[in-house]
Order: structure tokens, then sequence, then C-alpha cells
């Protein structure tokens, strides 16, 4: 498993207005909105392209497109949806699967509760979004779920990771077993806390980005 920690000033300061308690939903919203718009950017850095040749006004030109099949943005339900605009707005013709997760908050063991995903994943390059790498047990679930469908490679966008999730989603594809996987994050945390938070963290991203429900 490739891991990118994305280091440049503006997510730096993106991040750290996201941990702060005193920043408000609508803020939040929109901070984790441009900083999933950054990350994506490294995140596609290696993303297929075609050849394609285009007649500017003056002569032709050589440049590439984006390979098809389009990539699938997959959101990790509920936080990952606040994700979601941030990574279309670089990716429009990417198509959108859904998986819905929870996790138990006693056993933190991650279980499945919705679905919306293509049958077939052959060839397809497939980004998903969960703000909080915590146990890593949602991103190794969700991950297997992709492989089993045949994608090509999957990229993990989340805004914060721990070094518990980073290396358990390491030990379970780090041979890569014929389709790649990587995550790029914003910050790499000091540890879990015992009820599996981030710390220092930012919170619940998903009470943050919607409300406790
Ligand atoms: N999920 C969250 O929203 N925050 C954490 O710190 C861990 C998991």
């Amino acid at each position: 498993m490739r891991t990118l920690v994305v280091d440049h000033p503006l997510v730096a300061h993106k991040l750290t207005a996201l941990r702060d308690e005193r920043t408000d939903s609508p803020t939040f919203r929109r901070l984790a909105d441009e900083l999933v718009t950054l990350l994506a950017y490294e995140a596609t850095r290696g993303i297929r392209t075609e050849p394609v040749r285009v007649q500017t006004p003056v002569a032709a030109a050589d440049g590439v497109r984006l390979a098809r099949p389009a990539p699938l943005v997959v959101p990790v339900l509920r936080a990952g949806l606040g994700m979601l605009d941030g990574m279309m707005r670089l990716l429009p013709t990417a198509e959108v699967g859904f998986l819905g997760m929870v996790r138990d908050e006693g056993s933190l063991v991650a279980t499945t509760y919705a679905t919306r995903l293509p049958g077939d994943l052959s060839q397809r390059e497939v980004f998903v979004l969960d703000p909080m790498l915590a146990t890593g047990g949602t991103l190794v679930a969700t991950i297997e779920l992709l492989v089993a469908r045949g994608a090509a490679n999957v990229t993990a966008l989340c805004l914060l990771a721990a070094p518990e999730g980073l290396a358990r989603v390491d030990a379970a594809f780090r041979d890569d077993a014929g389709c790649p996987v990587a995550v790029v994050t914003a910050g790499v945390d000091e540890r879990l806390t015992e009820r599996g938070y981030i710390t220092p963290g930012l919170g619940d991203a998903g009470d943050r980005l919607y409300g406790v429900v």
C-alpha cells in the first residue's frame, strides 16, 4: 500500500481550522470540501489518460483526456458524503457509487448497511472517500468489496489518518494482490483513543458535518 501525506501550507491551514472545536458545521462543510479538492489533485496524479489530438484556433495540438471507463468515486456514508462535491469538482465525469458502513461503537467493528455499486469494476479506477481512517476496519472492508468486484486500483482519500489504521490497511493490502491500493491524507495523527477516536483528531466527522443524529 502506498501512503501519501499531502504536505502543503493550504492543506495544513484548512486541517487546523477543521480541528478547531469552535468551527461550526457550515464552516466545517466548506473547509472539508476545499480540503478534499486539494487532496484530489494529488490523489489523481496517476490517473489513466489516453492521447487525443485537438484543433486549436491556430494549429493541431496533441494532448490527453481521461481514459475510459470513467473513474468511480465511492463516498462511505455518512461522513464521506461531505467529501463528494470537493472530489467531483476535479473529476466531473466520474461515476458515483455509494457504500453505507456503520461502526459499532463498542466493538469498533464495521458492518455494511447499504451498497449501490456497479457489479463489475474491472478496469475501473476507484476513489474512496472516508474522512477518518481510524482503526482501518471500515476501509479494509470497503477495499475488499471493491477488489472482489475487480477494481483496477483503489485510492482512499482521508482527511486524517491514525497510524493504527494505516498499519491495518497496509497489512491487508501489502502485496496489492493485483489491485494497487493507496491512501492520500492531509495528516497522520498520534494514535487512537481507547474509544477508537483519532487523537488529537477533529472529533466525529459525521457529527461535525451533519449534526448528532
Ligand atoms: N470517526 C470519526 O469521525 N472520528 C474519529 O476520530 C474516528 C472515527
